[in-house]
């Protein structure tokens, strides 16, 4: 197979990584073209794009997701830089994301699964950005409202039932967007998505200084998880294969 011929088609989730080489490096270029000023969210869109068409090829049903449950929306969601101007554009109404923020920052990372604070995107119990939502979001698929309902409101009894192929489907993105994001020279940093958008609507031109190596971002609270996990293994790895001659 040619590398045009893995770009953007679901990953086929097995141990060869040529899908994930041939879209991290097309990906590297989607962030690399400086003609285009909003590559930073057009790269979230493809990442996002690939993750829905993935998820879609591989895990079978039955979800419990339903339109209106929101039991997942009320934590600490982590998101790359790209995917918060991506979700940013989706964003009508800013006064409420801003007093979201400021309540995020407050109580910080460690106590936000317990303390519940509200997805400001939540509409009437809808998702107003669910185009944009971030991977992690996406990611959200679970085989059991009841563990779900256990899990969330409460105090993190029991766990999450995700759907077979979800989680790993996720991580293997991720992986592609890291990578590609490193190579282009970018920060694949994950920041707290509430205060990552308040930024987003009200730093000026905050894509183009983000992408022009300024820390627009610098004092959003970041993931903890970002220092740990099998990205710090595979994102090197990814990057090496990327590099490398087809
Ligand atoms: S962005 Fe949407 S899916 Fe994600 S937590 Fe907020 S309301 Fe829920």
């Amino acid at each position: 197979m040619t590398e045009q011929s893995w770009i953007g088609k679901p990953l086929d989730m097995g141990s060869d990584l040529r899908a994930e080489t041939a879209n991290a490096r097309h990906l590297s270029m989607i962030l690399a073209d400086t003609r285009a000023p909003r590559r930073a969210s057009a790269a979230a869109q493809y990442a996002h794009d690939l993750l829905d068409r993935t998820l879609a090829a591989h895990v079978a049903g039955p979800v419990a997701c339903a339109k209106g449950c929101n039991l997942c929306c009320h934590t600490f969601v982590s998101a790359t830089i790209p995917e918060i101007f991506r979700l940013a554009e989706q964003v009508r109404d800013t006064a409420p994301i801003l007093t979201a923020a400021r309540e995020a920052r407050a109580i910080g990372q460690a106590r936000r699964f317990t303390a519940r604070v509200s997805c400001p995107l939540l509409q009437n119990g809808l998702c107003g950005g669910y185009d944009g939502r971030p991977l992690a979001c996406r990611t959200m698929l679970s085989r059991s409202l009841a563990a779900c309902t256990a899990y969330f409101p409460i105090n993190g009894s029991g766990a999450l039932d995700y759907a077979p192929g979800a989680r790993e489907a996720r991580g293997r993105v991720e992986m592609i967007l890291l990578a590609a994001l490193a190579l282009a020279g970018l920060p694949g940093t994950h920041v707290e998505m509430i205060q990552g958008l308040a930024v987003a609507l009200t730093e000026p031109d905050a894509e183009r200084r983000w992408l022009n190596g300024e820390d627009v971002f610098a004092g959003v609270e970041n993931d903890s998880g970002d220092a740990n996990g099998d990205l710090a293994t595979w994102v090197p790895i990814l990057m090496s294969l990327a590099q490398r001659a087809w």
